[in-house]
């Protein structure tokens, strides 16, 4: 079985909450190739796992990662958006959401979410 690729990204008010989470499924993340928008990514990093940096969301990132799901290149997506903030790349935003339903990519917009989608993931390595 290839290795997953799974893609992260959080907005500001998010990001505690996605470092919480690689911390809690740190073993299977760290079995992924792992890549993420440029700040998330480098929170990430400080829990020791490997990913690989885009550029910041709102400089480009989450088109970077849209770009990568159309490719057929991502497994998952695991995207832990602000419901209550502003985002200045908000066309970006829903141009990667509507890729992932162009492409039946799994994309898991809250912690919930993408525990679902990873323990679906281990799955399908069995
Ligand atoms: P960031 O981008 O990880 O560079 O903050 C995330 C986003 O806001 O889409």
């Amino acid at each position: 079985m290839k290795q997953q690729t799974i893609a992260l990204i959080a907005h500001d008010g998010k990001k505690p909450e996605m470092v919480g989470f690689v911390k809690d499924h740190f073993d299977i993340l760290s079995k992924a190739k792992l890549i993420a928008t440029g700040t998330t990514g480098s929170y990430i990093r400080q829990t020791g796992l490997d990913v690989e940096l885009k550029l910041s969301g709102p400089k480009g990132g989450d088109a970077q990662i849209a770009a990568l799901a159309a490719e057929g290149q991502i497994d998952a997506i695991l995207f832990f958006r602000d419901p209550l903030g502003k985002h200045p790349h908000e066309p970006d935003i829903q141009m990667l959401m509507r890729v992932c339903d162009v492409y039946d990519v799994p994309l898991g917009t809250n912690p919930a979410a993408a525990e679902l989608i990873l323990k679906g993931l281990c799955q399908n390595k069995a």
